[in-house]
């Protein structure tokens, strides 16, 4: 790869990570996608995928495993849970301050080394109710 490629896909990461980071929507790739284009008009939808892999590997940002059919991602790496609409799939910050313990409440009950969780609520947004 040439060093001008390289630079280019940074500088694309870069606007994807920042984008990201202004929303706290969860955005799917495809909102990532219309964001980003604002600014990248020539940005394929297919680099912008790439990226969120490459930044939710990376430990930039957050892949929710939530029960969507899409995948969703969060620029907030901050241990938090979240809770999902169960009509228009909508996803939403939930700050339960139960979180830090629960691993620890965890570990008491298996023989594995407890590295992390996944909690999601389901809920009905206002907009939905
Ligand atoms: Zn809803
Ligand atoms: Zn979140």
């Amino acid at each position: 790869m040439s060093d001008a490629n390289r630079m280019r896909m940074t500088k694309q990461r870069q606007i994807i990570l920042e984008e990201l980071k202004k929303v706290t929507s969860h955005p799917t790739a495809d909102e990532v996608y219309q964001m980003v284009r604002r600014r990248m008009p020539k940005i394929s939808l297919g680099t912008v995928y790439r990226n969120l892999e490459i930044l939710a590997g990376l430990g930039h940002i957050q892949k929710l495993s939530v029960g969507g059919t899409q995948k969703r991602f969060d620029g907030d790496i901050s241990l938090h849970s979240h809770i999902r609409c169960r009509d228009c799939g909508r996803v939403a910050d939930l700050n339960l301050k139960l979180e830090s313990h629960i691993e620890t409440e965890a570990a008491r009950f298996t023989d594995f080394v407890v590295l992390g969780h996944h909690l999601e609520f389901i809920g009905i947004c206002p907009e939905c109710q």
